[in-house]
């Protein structure tokens, strides 16, 4: 990023930016805080997605290790951090094929048919 790109409202030098005009040829976009506007060209309908995530690293990082975690933190707080580290602890186990497969067979006798997918 071209340091004359840099927020200088905001704590980490990040811009805000949200979409003023879309249109066939062109993106435009300003920054809530600063109001640095940016247009991004489109080229058969597509605009350069390398340069729309290098400005939009705001939306982008995750909760995690390594640098992105780092900005994540230093962005959204250690709070959603922790948010974060509770729902991964309490999110449900992905349930086995055959755990799958088993209830779709009882729903099948309960319903009184049978499948010509399940055996
Ligand atoms: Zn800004």
């Amino acid at each position: 990023m071209n340091p004359d790109e840099f927020c200088e409202k905001d704590s980490l030098h990040l811009h805000n930016y949200f979409t003023i005009l879309e249109g066939p040829g062109a993106l435009k976009e300003a920054c809530l805080n600063c109001g640095h506007r940016v247009i991004y060209n489109k080229r058969d309908g597509k605009i350069d997605n390398a340069a729309y995530l290098r400005n939009h690293l705001r939306d982008t990082v995750q909760p995690g290790e390594g640098k992105t975690g780092k900005l994540y933190s230093q962005i959204y707080g250690e709070d959603a951090v922790k948010a974060h580290a509770r729902w991964v602890k309490n999110r449900k186990a992905k349930p086995k094929l055959e755990d799958v497969q088993a209830e779709a067979r009882d729903m099948i006798k309960t319903l009184g048919r049978k499948s010509y997918l399940m055996p």
